[in-house]
């Protein structure tokens, strides 16, 4: 079906979560350039701006922020014949976007690796033992038969999704497969290190000392095996907060010994809500914590959600739960 909707040209509209990760706007963006290669106008749609170390992806300057370039952003929803939408699948996951996007009367495909799928898609991709939506745009152009149109800027965009989502090949989510086709996609010309380099080491001065800041304020709950940080909008703007500085800050808490249940707050005054992100370690799983509690899901082992309540309340709420999950924590 995918074939026979592509072998006639399209006007495709490829659209990742708010506030896209690496994932999110390498499978996009590679995703992307794929499509056009094949005879389409294809253009990604942002709902938001995303952080500047992955600014350095081929086609970065035609994604259309959704927030900034609104008219131009409605008019290629409106008009597209094709949807896909990436490693997202519920239309909530786009905030201000979804009116619209629901409305759209095109086609929908969707690709994804997130738990419980929606069902808005007449084509539904959806393998949540999968490294990354990067990992599976590789499998859709390879199940295309196109795996030769697979292209050095393809590469490097799906090359950045699959080392963002996996912690650089770490978490279990990574496989043998996954290995492969990183050895493929560095054969056709990802630049791995440049790669690496760019996301990684791009620090400020300003990020290291909300890091600072954020460590400082790191809580630790041992009989919980949990440890959780909060950074308030104060501490952000102190420390000249930028988008995706705090990118992998909740990570730090899982190193501790012991710790297994990691979580960040941050404080959003604008959007008037606190922000979360869960980690955890084994069996516990923060994707059904999130989603029970603070309106979110994702992985077994990696979720967000958010609350609206003020920082002091959602730590109060937060802490109120604990106590239900102590036996699973413990396990
Ligand atoms: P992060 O904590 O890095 O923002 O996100 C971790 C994982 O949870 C990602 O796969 C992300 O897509 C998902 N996620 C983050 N925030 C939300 C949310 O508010 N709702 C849902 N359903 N998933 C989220
Ligand atoms: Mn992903």
């Amino acid at each position: 079906m995918v074939k026979k909707l592509l072998s006639d040209p399209q006007k495709i509209v490829v659209i990742p979560h708010k506030n896209p990760d690496g994932d999110a706007i390498g499978s996009c963006l590679g995703l992307s350039h794929y499509l056009t290669s094949l005879g389409h106008k294809s253009v990604v749609v942002s709902p938001n701006d995303y952080p500047d170390f992955l600014k350095w992806m081929p086609g970065t300057e035609e994604v259309i922020n959704f927030e900034k370039k609104n008219s131009e952003a409605l008019q290629a929803i409106n008009e597209a014949t094709l949807i896909f939408t990436l490693d997202f699948n519920d239309l909530s996951r786009i905030g201000q976007m979804q009116e619209v996007v629901t409305a759209a009367p095109a086609t929908f495909i969707m690709i994804d690796h997130h738990q419980s799928p929606g069902s808005y898609a007449a084509i539904t991709y959806s393998d949540v033992a999968m490294s990354s939506t990067c990992e599976m745009v590789y499998n859709f152009i390879r199940l295309l038969g196109d795996k030769d149109k697979i292209s050095a800027e393809i590469s490097n965009c799906l090359y950045a999704g699959i080392v963002t989502d996996t912690g650089s090949f770490k978490y279990s989510s990574t496989t043998g497969e996954t290995h492969r086709v990183v050895a493929d996609l560095i054969e056709k010309g990802a630049r791995n290190t440049e790669i690496h380099n760019s996301i990684y080491d791009t620090n400020t001065p300003g990020r290291l000392h909300l890091l600072g800041c954020a460590l400082k304020n790191m809580v630790i709950l041992q009989d919980y095996k949990t440890a959780y940080i909060t950074l308030s909008q104060d501490e952000l703007d102190t420390n000249h907060f930028k988008k995706g500085d705090t990118e992998g800050f909740v990570n730090y808490g899982l190193t501790l010994r012991g710790i297994r249940f990691a979580v960040i707050f941050i404080e959003n005054r604008e959007e008037g809500i606190v922000k979360i992100s869960f980690r955890s370690e084994g069996d516990f799983s923060v994707n059904e914590f999130a989603r029970s509690h603070f309106d979110g899901g994702g992985h077994t082992n990696a979720a967000g959600g958010k609350s609206d309540r003020s920082m002091e309340g959602t730590t109060e709420y937060f802490l109120s739960l604990l106590d239900s999950y102590k036996d699973q924590l413990k396990a």
